[in-house]
């Protein structure tokens, strides 16, 4: 059964939440403040903690920041604010996704599915898998090879860097800060223009329809993701 710690001070969405996750046969545990879900976070083992950021005693990046000091445990941020500074904040604390409040009860319970498999898979598995397959491209990883509709797209170092952050990290938003940091070892937001420059070439060399893409895709003002 997989485990899941709502850390949220608002009753009636916990209610939900919780109604919501036992019907899909998910054991459910429930803290309304940051000091119970540290508390219980470390009692119960949770497999994924959904977090609310706007809790009545601590601010919810703390307690990302001390869930993250003994635990890799997925956690995906529950985010009523439309500001993306904050989930950004979130990210870089260690999030691994985040849904904006108001949501569909699906779409959190699709990301809370890919968050648990995303985690599930990376212990076991060792080396991440080397070869990535698109409807429409190729890529292998260890030989630094990419196919586009049976030829050899070449790619630069830099491009294959980044290439290689997003598509190991399948569905997860990967923020700015990161991937300049991995890339370019900085972290100046003024640099998010290298970003939308590789990012523009990347679309031209692999998407069918660069201007519209369905791989490589921009979270605005936050990051970017791979959708495989
Ligand atoms: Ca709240």
């Amino acid at each position: 059964m997989t485990r899941v710690l709502v850390v949220e001070d608002d009753p009636q969405l916990v209610r939900a939440l919780v109604l919501n996750l036992q019907a899909r046969h998910y054991g459910v545990d429930a803290a309304p403040d940051g000091a119970t879900a540290l508390r219980l976070a470390a009692a119960r083992q949770p497999d994924v903690v959904l977090l609310d950021l706007g809790l009545p005693d601590m601010d919810g990046v703390d307690v990302i920041k001390g869930l993250r000091g003994w635990s890799r445990v997925p956690i995906l941020v529950l985010s009523a604010r439309q500001g993306s500074d904050e989930k950004v904040a979130a990210l870089d604390a260690g999030a691994d996704d985040y849904v904006t409040k108001p949501f569909s009860m699906n779409e959190l319970l699709a990301r809370l599915r890919a968050a648990v498999r995303r985690t599930g898979d990376t212990p076991a598995a060792g080396p991440a898998a080397t070869l990535v397959e698109t409807e429409d491209f190729t890529l292998d990883l260890l030989a630094k090879r990419a196919v586009r509709d049976g030829k050899d797209v070449r790619l630069t170092p830099t491009e294959w860097h980044l290439l290689e952050i997003l598509v190991t990290s399948p569905g997860r938003l990967i923020t700015q800060k990161h991937l300049l940091n991995e890339v370019w070892g900085v972290s100046q937001s003024s640099k998010t223009n290298y970003l939308r420059v590789y990012m523009a070439q990347l679309r031209r060399k692999l998407e069918k329809d660069p201007s519209h893409p369905r791989y490589l895709i921009t979270e605005p003002g936050m990051g970017y993701r791979f959708e495989g």
